[in-house]
């Protein structure tokens, strides 16, 4: 059987090989510490659990509304308007299979052939995947160490042509951690809306803040950039929720129902009693959230300070997000072997940057333990000497 072309034109997710690669070396009894994973460590909260034990004990087991159940998209509604200042109703919000599935969706229903879409690298590794899988031309804005992997105006405008369809802004950011302040997500919108073209703004680690690190949706900004606006987010980050695949679009109603039909045609509802653990997700306190980003708190001090002191290291301190994405090009060596000689000769696993376009940096997660963290950032410090 020939496969279709598309198939050919999109790479697997080089993340989830490492990661697989680690898990495989941790079950023939390898002492592995794993930084390559883009996930909380923590289970999800007791109450979402026993909101959702609930739902599937009264029965809530059943095919729902394609866009999801009414009580949650009212609850996301509420959410974006008193947490972003974002006014969208229940109609705007389609629930969907993970901030994945949303953003899979929104390329499936708004890229035709030849459609380019501006991504600022490094990026989340999906993005350029998806933009191909429905035939538009990712188009990458090399982001540097030096400017704090943070897209200019100038760049933006620079990189737009005719054919631009949207920007995906991805702050907090996975992979650099990076988060834009107010004022520059002002300029971005800015342009946005001198340009008229559109924002996809990929919200999901917006409660993953440090050191006093804010996050303005853009699309509050103003109405003018509101109408040309396209909020996916989820759960998975903020409440340790990534197995349940729970996530949303927020839009304009004419593109929400197109998403809509297309969802009904491939996935139709996000698994019902999950939906009802999300609702608990936002309607209950959030104390939870406090709890977890206090953990990432330590646990990123602890490794920003290993990684600002080995030599041929240059780490920025990230604001946001459970990731860290130090610079290794003094060292001479690329992402990949870096990573494939760590993981080998000391069982750590780190991820090369060029899986998010730029080969002289790895990602680092610190979604694990401070124990893990001490002994990972030893065995990464010896590594370095080795080779250095
Ligand atoms: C994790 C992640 C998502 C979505 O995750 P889901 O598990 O599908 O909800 C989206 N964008 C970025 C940048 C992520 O890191």
């Amino acid at each position: 059987m020939k496969l279709a072309a598309r198939v050919g034109q999109v790479t697997p997710s080089l993340t989830l090989a490492i990661d697989a690669q680690a898990k495989a070396m941790k079950r023939d009894g390898v002492d592995v510490l794993s930084f390559s994973v883009g996930e909380p460590d923590f289970e999800t909260p007791s109450h979402i659990r026993a909101a959702a034990e609930m739902a599937l004990a009264q029965g809530k087991t059943r095919y729902g509304p394609a866009a999801g159940e009414p009580r949650l998209r009212e609850a996301i509604a509420q959410k974006l308007q008193r947490d972003n200042h974002l006014c969208y109703e229940a109609a705007n919000i389609v629930v969907t299979n993970g901030g994945k599935h949303s953003l899979f969706n929104i390329m499936m229903a708004l890229i035709e052939p030849g459609d380019e879409v501006i991504i600022p690298a490094p990026f989340w590794v999906s993005y350029p995947e998806m933009v191909k899988l429905a035939e538009g031309t990712p188009v990458m804005v090399q982001t540097t160490t030096e400017s704090g992997f943070r897209i200019t105006p100038d760049q933006l405008r620079a990189a737009i042509t005719p054919k631009t369809k949207f920007l995906i802004l991805n702050s907090p950011s996975n992979p650099t951690g990076m988060v834009y302040t107010p004022e520059e997500v002002r300029a971005i919108a800015q342009v946005i809306v001198e340009q008229d073209i559109w924002v996809i703004s990929d919200e999901i680690y917006e409660k993953i803040l440090y050191e006093g690190a804010q996050h303005l949706s853009i699309g509050s900004v103003s109405a003018a950039v509101f109408d040309r606006t396209i909020v996916s987010s989820g759960f998975a980050k903020t409440y340790a929720m990534t197995g349940w695949r729970v996530g949303f679009l927020a839009a304009p109603l004419p593109i929400i129902k197109a998403v809509e039909t297309i969802q009904s045609h491939s996935t139709s509802n996000v698994c019902t009693f999950a939906q009802y653990g999300a609702i608990a997700a936002y309607e209950s306190s959030q104390d939870c959230v406090k709890e977890m980003v206090a953990a990432f708190t330590e646990r990123r001090q602890i490794m920003l300070e290993y990684l600002t002191s080995i030599p041929g290291f240059t780490c920025l301190a990230p604001t946001g997000a459970f990731y860290m994405y130090p610079n290794i090009s003094k060292l001479g060596i690329n992402s990949l072997d870096f990573c494939k000689g760590l993981l080998e000769t000391q069982q750590v696993a780190a991820v090369p940057g060029v899986a998010f376009g730029t080969d002289d940096c790895i990602r680092l997660s610190y979604a694990t333990s401070v124990e893990n963290i001490h002994q990972g950032m030893e065995r990464l410090a010896a590594y370095v000497r080795a080779i250095g």
